[in-house]
């Protein structure tokens, strides 16, 4: 299979048991890779009863046929489970080195079943695998985890993707970490690893990707180099990173304030991404074969850390301007926090959030939180809650269920700013409508890494032939939700192809370097079809967990017109969104589910039931 290793590691931690098998040509076919694939894989391994913190939960590790080759920006790798924090699909996608070395080592992917009994790390190595206690490294934080294991191994070179005191303590949004600060970070894949007792998976190797047209790929990768040279939003994310955008952002009222309830905060542009550089910048780091190099290292000197990865906008906002947190480097030392423990930076932020705006209202007292005062603005606090919901000490116990928990515990359920359990991110769908589709009908609840409409209508890489036109953001039309719907099965198929985001050089080269690495031959119209199954694939699994098109919802609080800042009032009309998207993806009007015939078009019969 060109383009693809052709193997796949099955490990039973349960039994100790450790297979190669073929990869499924077919799978691979319909659904591509990352996320897609791991969705098809897992489809025949979970049902509506399987425990997310169960042995039979399978963690799956998977890559894309673009992986490890030349191809800019294309060395992501999906971790995909059902989610500990949501119960629903959950996945997350990680940069770095990982997902090349994955390949090198000679696989296209890792499931992984079962429970060990003792704490064991995987080791990947020129394609033989075996599993190592992890007696001297379980309790250690991820970056030490990731350094221990290249020692143990004497592999210096080794990439290492493992889980921190969060994963190991079940923390729901516990992240799986790489690359020193690289993160798999939403829907708690880290607290699935945990409950496996698997510690880290080490890769290494030297195989290389077969393509179908070398030669051809070669010009393809030529023409998206030169054209990635004069693109502005590159230039941008070479600047300041992903937080090049907090700006933006701020002037579009996209940043949530204050648990996602103001508009403007004057603090906030003490945040910016420019100003981050010129104060605590030491510089630019990239993923596998990237010429963005959007990642930063940054330092914290008042916290004694010299090194910091990051943090990105997301990480800005969530633990910034959602908290109205404006010490720059305190933020940045948070992030590093979430970091070295293995959280998930959005969820932990709007997790912390929430609960200071309970405290705030009353609904939370010091009686329930062990004394801390839970005050928007105190760094101080989130500092030292941070580590407690990582090692569930106290209230950080409570904290570490997330959200939705949080507020159903203390009778308030519609506080909690998430969708489908997963806490929204921070670009704020009264800003852009599209987004209010992206979130609603995305398979892993609120999630802006399927379908960046804050991207598509500040005209960021729209994707012309597929139908993605740019538009008003206020526009709530049925067309506009159409829009949305294809922006988020063109973003599924990114995912599944594992490419990063920021690299847009569009439909044409990105078809062209699919076919010269797999010689599919496909046109631009089979894009839009696997994207649209992946993501109907998801919904299916999504049903038979129990979710209806009454599970397709933004929460209340996004739902209130706030009085300043940019979304000049706006609220989603979710009626004509929602009636727009489901018709785009050939979903039943009235049940949101897939149709029969939508199923027969898709390939998709055999996930006809719930
Ligand atoms: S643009 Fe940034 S996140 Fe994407 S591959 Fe490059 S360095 Fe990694």
């Amino acid at each position: 299979m060109h383009g693809y290793m052709g193997k796949i590691l099955r490990v039973d931690l349960s039994a100790g048991d450790i297979q190669d098998e073929p990869l499924n040509e077919v799978y691979a076919r319909a659904f591509v890779g990352g996320s897609g694939l791991a969705a098809r894989y897992i489809y025949d391994l979970v049902d509506g009863g399987t425990d997310p913190l169960g042995p039979d939960n399978p963690l799956v590790f998977m890559t894309g046929p673009l992986v490890g080759t030349s191809m800019p920006s294309a060395g992501r790798c999906s971790v995909c489970a059902l989610s500990p924090l949501t119960s629903i699909w959950g996945e997350a996608n990680t940069g770095g080195f990982f997902g090349p070395e994955l390949r090198f080592a000679g696989y296209d992917g890792l499931i992984i079943t079962g429970r060990s009994e003792k704490p064991v790390w995987l080791a990947v190595i020129e394609g033989r695998a075996e599993l190592c206690s992890a007696d001297g490294v379980w309790g250690s934080d991820s970056y030490g985890t990731q350094d221990r294991v290249r020692e143990a191994l004497g592999e210096p070179k080794a990439r290492v993707a493992c889980i921190g005191p969060a994963g190991e303590n079940l923390v729901k949004m516990a992240a799986v970490m790489n690359d020193h600060g690289r993160a798999a970070g939403r829907t708690g894949m880290g607290a699935v690893m945990g409950s496996k007792n698997l510690k880290a998976v080490a890769v290494r190797g030297k195989a290389r990707v077969g393509l179908a047209d070398p030669e051809g790929f070669k010009a393809v990768v030529r023409e998206i180099l030169h054209n990635v040279s004069e693109d502005m939003a590159v230039m941008s994310l070479q600047l300041a990173g992903t937080a090049c955008y907090v700006d933006m952002a701020l002037m579009y009222g996209d940043m949530p304030i204050r648990y996602y309830q103001r508009g403007e905060w004057e603090g906030a542009s003490d945040l910016s991404g420019v100003l981050m550089d010129d104060q605590f910048g030491v510089k630019n780091a990239a993923c596998y074969h990237c010429p963005i190099a959007c990642g930063r290292q940054m330092r914290a000197p008042s916290y004694g850390v010299e090194r910091v990865d990051g943090p990105e906008y997301e990480t800005l906002g969530a633990l910034g301007t959602l908290l109205l947190v404006n010490d720059l480097e305190a933020v940045i030392y948070a992030g590093h926090m979430c970091n070295v423990l293995g959280l998930d930076t959005i969820s932990a932020g709007a997790t912390l959030a929430l609960a200071c705006e309970m405290f705030e209202r009353g609904i939370l007292t010091a009686a329930d939180t062990g004394g801390v005062e839970m005050r928007f603005g105190d760094a101080e606090m989130a500092h030292r809650l941070i580590g407690m919901m990582a090692r569930r000490e106290g209230f950080g116990d409570v904290l570490a269920e997330g959200s939705a928990a949080l507020a159903e515990r203390f009778g308030v359920p519609e506080l909690a700013v998430t969708v489908n359990r997963l806490e929204v991110p921070l670009h704020d769908p009264r800003a852009f409508v599209g987004m209010a589709v992206s979130y609603a009908l995305s398979p892993r609840g609120a999630c802006h890494m399927q379908g960046d409409m804050y991207s598509v209508d500040t005209g960021q890489g729209p994707a012309l032939e597929l139908g993605i036109e740019p538009g008003d953001r206020f526009d709530s039309s049925e067309e506009k939700g159409r829009i949305a719907a294809r922006q988020q099965a063109w973003r599924s198929l990114y995912n599944a192809m594992t490419l990063c985001q920021f690299q847009n050089p569009g439909v044409e080269w990105i078809l062209a370097a699919l076919n010269a690495a797999t010689g599919w031959g496909l046109e631009a119209g089979a894009m839009m079809v696997l994207g649209k199954r992946i993501v109907t694939l998801q919904r299916l699994l999504n049903l038979r967990r129990g979710l209806s098109c009454a599970s397709d919802r933004l929460p209340e609080l996004l739902l209130r017109p706030l009085k300043d800042g940019g979304t000049e009032g706006c609220t989603p009309d979710m009626d004509l969104l929602l009636a727009g998207a489901y018709a785009e993806y050939g979903w039943d009007s009235e049940t949101g589910r897939p149709t029969p015939e939508t199923l027969a078009e898709m390939d998709l019969s055999f996930a006809d039931g719930p």
